[in-house]
């Protein structure tokens, strides 16, 4: 019976420890998020709004304008939308 009771108590402490770490990793990965999108190494995809780290976006140029999105389908929709924009009656 105390067996068991230290093994509960031993995996409960484990859970806890693991648990802690978990919230501790999902911290840091924000904070090392935060100060690349604050270096300009993550640019925000207008589209989408998502994140997306300048290595890895697809660029597109609007006039004097780079602009980084996640995904093609981001730079499709955008480029449709000036589009439709600078041709009103399409
Ligand atoms: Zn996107």
């Amino acid at each position: 019976m105390g067996k068991l009771l230290f093994f509960a108590a031993a995996v409960f402490f484990l859970w806890k420890m693991f648990q802690g770490d978990a919230n501790k990793r999902k911290q840091e990965t924000k904070i090392e998020r935060e100060t690349l999108i604050a270096k300009g190494e993550m640019v925000k995809d207008p589209v989408c709004g998502s994140f997306v780290s300048l290595e890895d976006s697809v660029r597109a140029r609007d006039g004097e304008k780079i602009l980084h999105f996640c995904s093609y389908e981001c730079r499709d929709k955008y480029l449709k939308q000036v589009e439709a924009a600078n041709n009103p009656k399409g």
